[in-house]
């Protein structure tokens, strides 16, 4: 199918939406953009984000973020396309003549889009494709230039209720598909598992899971982190890894070590401390590069190595960092 912005420039290709300005407590967010941090010794890749979206007090175009991020020390990203407007706008960007070089994409339906895919329109009671329709052109979508992951696919249980029968089972068979895709173009999958650690683990069992297989935002504990470590997947730690609270997330990465691990903003959500709230971008990651370091007790370098090694893995690129 061909894409509606096929020849636009990346430069000119405007924000799907905007990040709402009042966090989930109720209260109205500072949207001012946190100041850049230290730069990293050694250059990491961003595993996900979402450049689709707007933040911030000041707008800032897609070029902005690979500027900001690669002064911070990251110099690649892989946005997420996770509706299917920002899945064609994934795909128009990276199809893009000017779309800078450091940028790769990934698109899937989202675990909750699957389910309102499945129930014919979206939260606003607009009618949508059905979910066939919506995975078919992301199957297609997928196969353009740019394209380096099916993700991010899996469960949600957190906003889309289990027992909600219709959800439940549009979810379910939603990442079964997203698996037999990632398999068919051999690529790997991003996981989004919200809530869902055990039916997740059971599906991919189940299916047998890609060969490389990422939980994005990895939330589990300690004995689930050695579960996926065990069976050969990776985990890929977002600015959560940073809050105060999250004592067991870091004991899931202290289990683990660096072997199979990846960093990752989930930008514009999941800003890392001492910036929650605010607006996120890849230039944020020397923060949770630097609690990865401490966790695991590794120097801030040896981290940077080492996630740069498995983002180089999993994904056959980017081509390795000037010593
Ligand atoms: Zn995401």
């Amino acid at each position: 199918m061909p894409s509606p912005h096929e020849n636009t420039p990346a430069s000119a290709l405007p924000p799907v939406r905007d990040r709402e300005d009042i966090d989930p407590r109720g209260k109205t967010r500072d949207r001012s953009w946190p100041p850049a941090p230290e730069p990293l010794p050694y250059p990491v890749i961003d595993n996900h984000c979402h450049l689709d979206f707007a933040d911030g007090d000041t707008q800032l175009s897609v070029q902005d973020h690979v500027d900001r991020a690669a002064a911070a020390g990251i110099d690649a990203q892989i946005t997420i396309g996770s509706d299917l407007e920002a899945v064609r706008w994934t795909a128009s960007l990276l199809a893009a003549p000017d779309c800078p070089s450091s940028l790769r994409g990934g698109v899937a339906v989202h675990p909750n889009e699957a389910a309102l895919h499945a129930r014919g329109h979206d939260h606003d009671g607009r009618g949508i494709v059905g979910l066939d329709a919506a995975i078919a052109e992301v199957s297609e979508l997928l196969r353009g230039p740019g394209m380096v992951v099916v993700g991010e696919t899996g469960l949600d249980w957190f906003r889309t209720s289990r027992k909600d029968e219709q959800a439940r089972e549009a979810q379910i068979s939603s990442f079964r598909a997203h698996i037999a895709l990632a398999k068919e173009l051999d690529l790997p999958l991003q996981i989004h598992d919200r809530d869902a650690h055990r039916d997740v683990l059971e599906i991919l069992e189940a299916d047998g899971a890609p060969e490389r297989t990422v939980f994005h935002c990895f939330s589990g504990d300690a004995e689930f982190a050695r579960r996926c470590a065990d069976r050969g997947w990776y985990l890929s730690f977002a600015g959560t890894v940073t809050f105060k609270n999250a004592t067991d997330l870091r004991a899931a990465l202290a289990e683990v070590g660096l072997g199979q691990v990846m960093v990752e903003t989930d930008a514009p959500f999941l800003t890392p401390v001492p910036y929650r709230g605010r607006p996120n971008s890849s230039y944020l990651i020397p923060l949770t590069m630097a609690t990865i370091a401490e966790t695991t007790g590794a120097s801030l370098e040896e981290a940077c190595r080492a996630v740069r090694a498995t983002t180089q893995d999993v994904y056959g690129w980017p081509e390795a960092a000037a010593a």
